[in-house]
C-alpha cells in the first residue's frame, strides 16, 4: 500500500513535496494473457491546494511477455502519467483522502488499466508471422502468396 501522510502538508499550503514508492503493478491489471511484471514503482510529488490534494507523477514498470504479433520474448518498460485531485468530501466520483492519511493504491491501479495498450508488440513495425509457412517475417522472407 501506497499510504501519504498529510501532516506536513496540510500546514504548508500549494508546496510540493517528493513522494518515490514501490508499487506491485499486477499482472492481471494488464490485457496481455501472458505477462510478468516487475520493478514497479512510482515517483512523483504532491501538494496540498486547500481543500483538495493534488497527486502528480510517473508509474512505471517492466512487462515481459510475448509479442502478439510474432510471438517473441519482449521484455518493455512501461511509464504512464499519473494526475489525480483528492478530495476530503465524497462527492460520489472523486478519489478521497481520509484525515492525515491519502491511500494511492486505487488511483494507481485504474491510472494503470486505463493506459496500457491492447495489444502487446516487440516493436510497432512488427510484421508478425506469414500465415502460411510460419516464418517470422522480422527475420525471415519467404516466397509465400499472401
Ligand atoms: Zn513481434
Ligand atoms: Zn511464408
Amino acid at each position: 500500500m501506497i499510504s501519504i501522510d498529510l501532516t506536513k502538508t496540510f500546514s504548508a499550503v500549494d508546496s510540493q513535496f517528493d513522494i518515490e514508492a514501490p508499487i506491485a503493478v499486477q499482472a492481471d491489471w494488464l490485457p496481455y494473457p501472458y505477462c510478468e511484471v516487475s520493478e514497479g514503482k512510482f515517483c512523483g510529488s504532491y501538494c496540498y491546494t486547500d481543500p483538495d490534494v493534488e497527486v502528480v507523477g510517473d508509474i512505471s514498470f517492466l512487462v515481459r511477455g510475448y509479442c502478439d504479433r510474432c510471438g517473441q520474448p519482449v521484455g518493455k518498460r512501461f511509464v504512464i502519467k499519473f494526475n489525480q485531485i483528492f478530495v476530503s468530501e465524497d462527492d460520489g466520483e472523486s478519489y478521497m483522502f481520509k484525515g492525515k492519511q491519502l491511500v494511492l493504491d486505487d488511483a494507481l491501479r485504474e491510472q494503470v488499466i486505463l493506459a496500457m495498450p491492447n495489444s502487446f508488440l516487440c516493436s510497432n513495425y512488427c510484421k508478425g508471422l506469414c500465415p502460411v509457412c510460419g516464418c517470422n517475417l522480422n527475420k525471415e522472407r519467404c516466397d509465400c502468396d499472401k
